[in-house]
């Protein structure tokens, strides 16, 4: 289980989740920004941050945006 940054932060480049993470585990990707799930400590400061709702506990994620998922473990895996 963790957070998971979702369709809505494509080409948002504000990046207030990045100010607020307290662990740093949050990285720009080239479309949008991912949250490293194996960092991550669950604290809830982006989802409260982000000004678009970006941000979901994966359990939460609307379906058509579970892939939101897998696209950040793909992310994280090729670093
Ligand atoms: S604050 Fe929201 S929209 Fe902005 S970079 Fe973070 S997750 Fe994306
Ligand atoms: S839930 Fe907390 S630790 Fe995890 S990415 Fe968001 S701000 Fe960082």
């Amino acid at each position: 289980m963790t957070y998971v940054i979702a369709s809505a932060c494509i080409d948002e480049k504000a990046a207030d989740c990045v100010d607020v993470c307290p662990v740093d585990c949050i990285a720009e990707g080239p479309d949008q920004y991912y949250i490293d799930a194996d960092t991550c400590i669950e604290c809830g400061a982006c989802e409260a941050a982000c000004p678009v709702g970006a941000v979901f506990w994966d359990e939460e994620l609307p379906e058509e945006e579970k892939s939101f998922i897998v696209k950040a473990e793909e992310f994280y895996k090729n670093r």
